[in-house]
């Protein structure tokens, strides 16, 4: 990948860690001083890149939330344009920062996705587009926060979606490290870009028992883990305040905790993934 490239892309995931904190722990403190912290390593990338890739990044960073995709099949993953093959070959080299000229967003050569199981140019609706009965599982017996992130992370490599369980796990946990993606009610989004998976992937966990969560009064009861690939950054922030506000409501969250079985879960994402 071309450095400048490289740069942005890291710019582009601090942001998006900013702009998430403020969705899913805007009550924290702890969020305010890690977000200082982010911004100040943002400013640092900064000055180590040209002038005008910077304000052409920012300008579309600004206008799609992301600025910065990978280049799948010679095709842009933002805009979805065939690129011209003398361009193509331009991202795949290093030496090159090449921006898409159909929407400006910067593109690097993707070595991330993965073929979904069973996919044989299958059409998936709503939530089956990115999660599948394999991955409802209620009632997981867990220690810790670690603990269950760790399970979830081996079901999804097991069920086919990410490449490799261990990978995925260390990534979801220094995402974690960052700011918490922990909201009130107990409830958890810990995800992680940049694994190799098959596009955005959910695990929807109800744990066994609740496991504490510092700086929560609450502890942890529901998780909802996701490798998020870049290009759907933004349609994954929807996911995640749309799933926020589904089980802020009591009734639904109790029938989510309630749920004994995967089909029990299954039935609840089919309604809410309309
Ligand atoms: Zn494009």
């Amino acid at each position: 990948m071309n450095k400048y490239v490289n740069m942005l892309l890291q710019i582009q995931e601090l942001e998006t860690v900013v702009k998430e904190g403020g969705i899913m722990s805007p009550a924290r403190a702890r969020g305010d001083k890690a977000s200082m912290e982010l911004r100040n390593d943002i400013s640092g990338f900064k000055q180590n890149i040209p002038f005008d890739i910077v304000s052409s990044f920012e300008r579309i960073l600004s206008r799609y939330g992301v600025a910065v995709c990978p280049m799948i099949d010679s095709r842009c993953t933002g805009c979805s344009m065939k690129l011209p093959i003398g361009l193509a070959n331009n991202v795949l080299s290093d030496k090159n920062c090449v921006a898409c000229p159909n929407c400006g967003r910067y593109l690097f050569p993707d070595d991330e996705h993965l073929a979904r199981p069973g996919d044989e140019g299958k059409q998936y609706k709503g939530v089956a587009r990115f999660s599948s009965l394999d991955l409802m599982l209620p009632k997981l017996k867990a220690s810790s926060k670690e603990d269950a992130i760790r399970q979830i992370a081996a079901k999804t490599a097991e069920s086919g979606f990410v490449e490799n369980a261990e990978t995925f796990a260390d990534a979801l946990l220094k995402r974690e490290g960052l700011v918490s993606t922990t909201m009130e009610k107990g409830i958890a989004f810990p995800h992680a870009r940049g694994v190799k998976a098959c596009g955005l992937t959910l695990a929807v966990a109800t744990l066994a028992k609740p496991v504490p969560e510092n700086g929560f009064e609450e502890p942890l009861r529901v998780m909802f883990v996701s490798a998020v690939p870049i290009y759907s950054s933004v349609f994954y922030l929807e996911l995640v305040s749309k799933l926020a506000n589904y089980f802020a409501n009591k009734v639904n969250m109790d029938k989510l905790l309630n749920a004994k079985t995967d089909q029990d879960i299954w039935k609840m994402m089919v309604m809410i993934g309309r």
